[in-house]
């Protein structure tokens, strides 16, 4: 175990969409770093041109950044061991490789595709392992002339001790992989491109990472990143020491699989357009395989970096349950302070189009005033969009659900919005107060109905869906002049304009 301060790492490889599996091994890693009032270093590991793109960089910078997870070294910040892009690192790669291969940690192996398939599946049938063999360890001077003079273009191979080894995971407690395990194994391909095998342990030595948190996945790379470590500190590459592996567990979705990639609940940029706050994804992410206490599960982030503890992650598979992220996300959602909710709900309502870009003052007044109507209703912040549309949208954008309409605007309905318009179209103060008496006197006692069957016509004709703000808050937002024009407008529709009809 190392007694140095700590130096955690995230290290994601930039392919498809930032997911939710990557950020919570980055919270983890993150939360641990800032616990022990250590480093915290982001590296990308963009060595696979293939797979990389430069749109999944900017996204994993882009959620980082929304997530809070900040960084002392990496990316847009530098540090003392840059660049922390390894595409920007391929000489220091091949440097490494040639010092392992003069000092007999690694070797080159000339075998062709076809001969490595006859003889694994020679091991196969045999009943031993199908891994590298090792036939390349040994080869004499004549030999490699030979396969050189052929034009072979060899691989390098990590010469992997024949030894058992045992690490205690900071997670998992001691594991042992015996020697048969890990056999050599390819650190650089025939085309001279260095793989996630060198460069990993490569650049974790050379920025001095004493803690390596990471997904259960890799738990199998380990051993070979040990026999790594103790070349490197052999041949005096980093800083002489292995730093200590801690495997968290996975995250599963339906079914208890693993949850992929692939899956749409995996998206974590989906989780940001659907009105997720940071604080709230976060606190769930934390409680996959983590937990604060036995009675308390909304916590923040500055709480969980008190309290973080690698040693209580639980190792057994972590369920992503949607249901219970969203009700911790509206638990955040109240957390905060109104003036708050509203700054967060501006670009929603952009995105929108309900609110220009920048956003006018009157947009913003409406939207404080609004803000109080939803902010104890909602879990995710898209619901307020929902729910206050029919306060932003234009006269000819406004329109009212057929669904709803079919069951409240029916004949009744109309009788309800034709007496609603009569007994609101001159009240002398447009008040909630006001509103609410002239309603209820009108509708409730006028008509005799109960609350929802007078209620709800008025709430569907105004603001276009049952399911709104507090009805008299709303109207009273509204302004008298929309809401009466909304209420003629379902009135002509029916055929009982304002002039006509059962007044
Ligand atoms: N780039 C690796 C990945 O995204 C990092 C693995 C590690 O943390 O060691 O899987």
């Amino acid at each position: 175990m190392t007694d140095r301060p700590v130096v955690a790492r995230f290290c994601p490889s930039p392919t498809g969409n930032p997911h939710v599996g990557m950020a919570r091994t980055a919270l983890f890693s993150w939360a641990f770093a800032r616990h022990h009032g250590g480093t915290f270093v982001f590296r990308i590991e963009d060595t696979d041109a293939e797979r990389d793109s430069e749109e999944s960089y900017d996204l994993l910078l882009d959620v980082m950044h929304w997530l809070g997870l900040d960084w002392d070294e990496g990316p847009e910040v530098g540090g003392p061991h840059g660049p922390y892009r390894q595409s920007e690192r391929m000489e220091i790669y091949a440097d490494v490789a040639q010092q392992l291969l003069d000092a007999g940690f690694a070797y080159k192996a000339y075998d062709s595709a076809e001969e490595l398939e006859t003889r694994r599946n020679a091991a196969r049938a045999a009943g031993k392992s199908s891994g590298y063999d090792g036939l390349h360890r040994t080869l004499t001077d004549e030999q490699i002339t030979a396969y050189e003079a052929e034009g072979r273009q060899p691989v390098i191979r990590f010469k992997m001790p024949d030894k058992d080894y045992t690490f205690t995971d900071l997670v998992r407690g001691e594991i042992t992989f015996g020697s048969d395990n890990v056999q050599d194994y390819v650190i650089v391909r025939a085309n001279g491109q260095p793989l996630y095998t060198l460069t990993n342990p490569t650049d974790d030595a050379l920025m001095g990472i004493t803690h390596v948190l990471r997904g259960e996945d890799l738990l199998s790379s380990t051993p070979r990143q040990i026999a790594m470590y103790e070349a490197f500190a052999e041949i005096g590459i980093g800083g002489g020491f292995t730093p200590d592996f801690g495997h968290l567990p996975y995250v599963t979705g339906a079914g208890n699989k693993k949850l992929s990639k692939r899956d749409p609940e995996s998206n974590l940029l989906g989780y940001r357009e659907q009105g997720f706050l940071p604080e709230g994804l976060l606190n769930y992410l934390a409680l996959l395989g983590w937990s604060i206490s036995d009675d308390n599960d909304i916590f923040s982030m500055a709480e969980m970096v008190e309290a973080f503890e690698i040693g209580r992650v639980n190792p057994n598979p972590a369920r992503f349950d949607i249901k219970k992220c969203e009700a911790i996300n509206g638990s955040h959602v109240r957390l905060l302070a109104e003036d708050d909710v509203r700054d967060r709900l501006v670009p929603y309502f952009q995105t929108a189009g309900l609110i220009s870009d920048p956003p006018t003052e009157q947009q913003l007044g409406n939207l404080a005033a609004a803000t109080p109507l939803v902010h104890e209703r909602m879990t995710l912040l898209t619901e307020a969009v929902d729910m206050l549309r029919f306060l932003f949208v234009s006269d000819d954008d406004f329109a009212i659900d057929e669904a709803d309409r079919v069951k409240n605007l029916d004949e009744q309905g109309i009788v309800v919005v034709r007496a609603a318009r009569d007994a609101l179209v001159d009240i002398p103060d447009w008040t909630t107060p006001a509103i609410e008496d002239t309603l209820r006197a009108g509708l409730i006692d006028g008509l005799e109905l109960k609350p929802r069957l007078a209620f709800g016509p008025v709430r569907v004709a105004v603001t276009g869906s049952r399911i709104s703000p507090p009805l008299f808050e709303s109207l009273q937002l509204l302004g008298r002049e929309k809401t009466i024009a909304r209420l003629d407008a379902v009135l002509d529709e029916s055929g009982l304009g304002a002039g006509g009809g059962v007044g």
